[in-house]
């Protein structure tokens, strides 16, 4: 359940589980938390989540995705100057050395059959611009400014984008009508996980799939770095996903795991990769 209440002008919620339901306001907040944001590790099956996340109308302005991420460097700056010179200096020479492969294109080419693909938080429209012919691209973006520009970049490829919450888009799409559907960096910010998985099945035509990449809160790096944890974002990140509770969640609406092998979720990795699909009917 979500309660919403109004502090200082800006509207806060207080969710329960998102994975199981279970009301944890009593429950201390992890170390992890920041500020007002609470984190919260559920009493009963242990899925990390933040309790009080700001409402949909927050998300739309004050703490769109795009000013939201700015945000971490400037904490990082302030709090932990060594790491985030490091890290800015690691970076660029991790992506001098290695040109890394597009797993999205990949996994899209392997595993999409061709016909419409949405993409959940399209931003500007950068990856549904550049889909193969065979795909018509539909996006769903919250921030109104990123929808403009994504709606204006694909409008020479018959496709759309809805300027709305996840949920509220997926529900004005045809059921039963996408190819694909890509949540990329997005279900991390999903303040109702499971019921977007499920307007993602429902939408998805049987034989479609879903592609997912989240923060894998199970990663050593998070163990390593603590606070410190790029996957840390507050309060744009509201679910920190294991392997095991992402699997969980994913089946639990229908979905058939295709891919998500050892590879996919290895440890090493702050994120995790996986593709989920809709089976065709018997
Ligand atoms: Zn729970």
């Amino acid at each position: 359940m979500i309660n919403e209440k109004k502090d200082t002008g800006c509207s806060y919620l207080t969710r329960d589980c998102p994975k199981c339901g279970t009301v944890n306001t009593n429950s201390p907040p992890l170390a992890y938390s920041w500020k007002q944001w609470k984190l919260k590790s559920c009493s009963l099956c242990g899925f990390v989540y933040l309790e009080n996340p700001p409402g949909y109308e927050a998300l739309v302005s004050e703490f769109a995705w795009e000013r939201n991420h700015g945000d971490r460097s400037i904490r990082m700056k302030q709090e932990f100057p060594l790491t985030y010179n490091f890290s800015r200096v690691w970076k660029k020479f991790r992506r001098w050395l290695i040109r890394k492969p597009n797993k999205l294109a990949k996994r899209i080419n392997l595993y999409f059959p061709p016909g419409p693909v949405v993409d959940i938080g399209c931003g500007v429209g950068d990856y549904l611009a550049g889909l193969p012919e065979l795909y018509q691209p539909f996006g769903i973006e919250i921030s109104e400014d990123l929808a403009r520009q994504a709606s204006e970049r694909l409008s020479d490829r018959g496709g759309k984008v809805f300027s709305t919450s996840a949920i509220e888009g997926l529900s004005e799409i045809k059921k039963e009508s996408m190819s694909g559907i890509i949540m990329r960096s997005f279900l991390e910010h999903e303040r109702e996980p499971l019921i977007l998985l499920g307007g993602a099945w429902s939408a998805l035509s049987p034989g479609g799939a879903a592609i997912i990449k989240v923060p894998n809160y199970a990663s050593l790096n998070r163990r390593l770095m603590g606070n410190r944890w790029c996957g840390f974002r507050f309060p744009g990140h509201v679910n920190y996903f294991t392997p095991e509770s992402l699997r969980e969640m994913v089946e639990s609406v229908g979905f058939q795991i295709e891919k998500f092998s050892i590879i996919d979720h290895f440890y090493l990795s702050d994120n995790m990769w996986m593709v989920a699909r809709k089976r065709n009917k018997i």
